[in-house]
């Protein structure tokens, strides 16, 4: 049978990243859009035949601990935006997140991820700030800590960096000016977030960014510019997952929850940039997002087919949980995920994988590029 010339030109694209050929910006994107399903499966295995090279087959694991939902950002698209007013506040104590950091180490967790919204007062560096050094105590500095708290100074960074984080995680969230204007108010900008990750990557971090896919009027050719944007400013990390409506903001009040189909949809555009995003970045971490799972049972799963090697399970408190909802339909709300989830173990190993929670699991683009540059010039 003849093969088609988009069916074909796909297989080619492919055959050039099994011989190791950089992709040109056309290529990529005609990875991103593809939609028959044979497509798929070869996007993805090729992904994940880079994944395993560069990466191995290994999915490494974080512990989540949402440590507060306060936000004095305005996002259009949160659901813990300021401007909604029908969250329930919560702040955990310091010795509330050292507790939770401590659960996931005694638990057998080396590597946590501490997210809350963004708050730039004194008081809440200094929060942080003590308890990033109990957590150090605790564990014996055997714990690789993550922070995920948007915005900041150069000094709070340096801070916090000091008394013991090591990674950092702040998405672009998109890094096309215009669309990036239409999904935050005027007072909130590109270059400073940009000017942010530069900062972090300058003080140490092994630093992490990510966008959200899906969101309305993003093309394709925006999320290709989104990638070459990470591989430009040598991100380590990515998180990145498919944008979900929140009924009670801006951008997605209008929007009924997602049907099946459009469930469907969104998942399918996320593992695409997933591959496309192993594909171009290779020796990164990439996690296999909450929001994958929030669109089906086995998202995370079929993110690490698709060439992820993180998966980050939430660990807060149940108390807690529901009133961390950035989208709708954010899964395990209701169910204290088992600190090490058997089932995950089972599925994860079924794929023929190694679910490592004992490592710290490192960016392999970060050693590398900190042995090539060892004072972070
Ligand atoms: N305040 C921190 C982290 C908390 S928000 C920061 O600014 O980095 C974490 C991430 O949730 C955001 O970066 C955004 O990409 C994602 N998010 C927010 N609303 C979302 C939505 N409706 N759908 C999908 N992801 C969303």
């Amino acid at each position: 049978m003849a093969i088609n010339a988009t069916e074909q030109t796909i297989e080619q694209i492919i055959q050039k990243v099994d011989n190791d050929a950089q992709l040109s910006v056309e290529e990529l994107q005609s990875l991103l859009e593809i939609t028959e399903h044979k497509q798929l499966q070869a996007l993805y295995a090729c992904a994940y035949r880079v994944k395993a090279c560069h990466v191995g087959k290994v999915v490494y694991l974080r512990g989540l601990i949402e440590a507060s939902n306060i936000c004095q950002k305005d996002c259009y698209y949160c659901g813990i935006r300021v401007s909604n007013k029908r969250v329930k506040p919560f702040n955990m104590s310091q010795q509330q997140i050292v507790e939770h950091a401590v659960l996931a180490y005694e638990h057998g967790y080396r590597s946590v991820v501490i997210q809350a919204g963004e708050r730039q007062n004194p008081t809440f560096v200094k929060h942080i700030e003590g308890a990033l050094a109990q957590i150090k105590q605790q564990t014996q500095n055997q714990l690789r800590v993550t922070l995920s708290l948007g915005e900041q100074s150069e000094q709070t960074y340096q801070r916090w960096f000091n008394a013991g984080a090591h990674r950092y995680l702040l998405r672009i969230e998109t890094t096309n000016p215009e669309l990036y204007q239409q999904l935050h108010p005027a007072d909130h900008s590109l270059q400073t977030r940009i000017d942010c990750l530069k900062t972090l990557k300058k003080v140490g971090y092994q630093v992490g960014t990510g966008v959200m896919i899906g969101l309305p009027n993003q093309t394709a050719k925006d999320l290709v510019a989104d990638l070459l944007f990470m591989q430009q400013h040598g991100i380590d990390m990515v998180g990145m997952g498919p944008y979900i409506p929140h009924h009670d903001t801006p951008l997605g009040k209008h929007t009924a929850s997602y049907d099946e189909q459009q469930k469907q949809q969104a998942l399918t555009y996320g593992l695409k940039m997933i591959a496309v995003a192993r594909i171009l970045l290779r020796d990164v971490n990439i996690a296999a997002a909450t929001s994958l799972h929030a669109l089906a049972p086995n998202g995370r799963e079929l993110g690490v087919q698709a060439g992820a090697n993180v998966i980050m399970p939430n660990l807060t408190d149940l108390a807690y949980r529901a009133s961390y909802q950035l989208y709708q339909d954010k899964p395990f709300i209701n169910e204290q995920t088992a600190l090490m989830n058997e089932t995950l173990n089972r599925s994860i190993s079924a794929l023929g994988e190694k679910l490592e929670i004992a490592d710290w699991g490192d960016s392999k683009h970060y050693q590398a590029r900190v042995k090539s540059k060892p004072f972070h010039a």
